[in-house]
């Protein structure tokens, strides 16, 4: 038996994980779940969506790909030439990376609003809590005073002068029905999701098959990188960005190893 084995999967604070664990990234991805479920930020089924999450990274040696630096870099210049980029949160993703949505909203000056599948005010409200407590100025979701057509009437609801006016959404593990609305209203998204197959990054004009704990940071760091960049710089990161060969590129890496 190796000193890994007896890392166990319920450590009290993620400090106790060795980060020279073969699997780190996986044990603090989960850690970080259970305590949202603990602290009711997320849903008993985000555990679910984990699961699925961690087995692609499984096969991508958790590591982020060269494809999806270059989609990360695509997503901070497309994020920088918005006119209203809004970074949509859901449990899993304020329980994962709640402080480093914060500093993106910042670094590219996009509003962050809470959106959930299952949705219910007291959750919303301790994400919101749970934001603020990592940094967020502002987080909006708790207005729900309009709707994505052709959605059912509890996912449909977002801020009329949040998502609803958005011109490019990052919308990270997002699923696929949401995705597909948010599409056909014309939005530009921006998809985080370690599945290429999955219906969400299938529909985005920017997929990122990354994970969000690696991701997010990594668009921060590319957005400060092109702070000073002009448009027409901005523009050609995006143009140059090829979304079905990024799409390639990972399902390839999980098929065969190499990319
Ligand atoms: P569809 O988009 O087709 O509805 P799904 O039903 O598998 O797919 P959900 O369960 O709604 O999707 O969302 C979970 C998705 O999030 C999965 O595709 C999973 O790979 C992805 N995921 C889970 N954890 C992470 C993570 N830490 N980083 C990035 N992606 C993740």
């Amino acid at each position: 038996m190796s000193d890994y084995d007896t890392v166990s999967a319920d450590v009290e604070h993620e400090e106790e994980i060795p980060e020279d664990h073969p699997r780190y990234q996986d044990l603090l991805t989960r850690h970080r779940i259970e305590t949202g479920v603990e602290k009711g930020i997320t849903h008993l089924q985000g555990m679910h969506a984990e699961g699925r999450g961690s087995a692609f990274d499984y096969l991508l040696g958790e590591e982020t790909i060269p494809s999806a630096d270059d989609a990360e870099r695509a997503a901070a210049a497309q994020l920088l030439l918005a006119d209203h980029p809004v970074l949509s949160i859901n449990g899993n993703v304020a329980a994962l990376v709640p402080g480093e949505m914060a500093d993106l909203a910042a670094v590219t000056g996009a509003d962050l609003e809470v959106n959930l599948f299952n949705r219910t005010e007291e959750r919303i409200t301790a994400i919101a809590d749970h934001l603020r407590e990592h940094g967020a100025e502002e987080v909006k979701g708790l207005e729900a005073d309009a709707r994505i057509p052709n959605l059912d009437h509890q996912r449909a609801k977002v801020d009329a002068d949040g998502i609803y006016d958005a011109d490019v959404v990052l919308v990270p593990l997002e699923d696929g029905d949401r995705a597909a609305a948010l599409e056909e209203m014309g939005k530009t998204e921006i998809v985080i999701d370690l599945n290429p197959l999955s219906r969400s990054p299938q529909v985005a004009d920017i997929p990122i098959v990354d994970n969000i704990i690696r991701a997010v940071p990594n668009v921060t760091a590319h957005a400060r990188d092109l702070a000073d960049a002009s448009e027409d710089d901005l523009r050609a990161i995006v143009d140059a960005f090829d979304r079905e060969r990024a799409l390639d590129r990972a399902e390839k890496r999980i098929r065969s190893g190499v990319e």
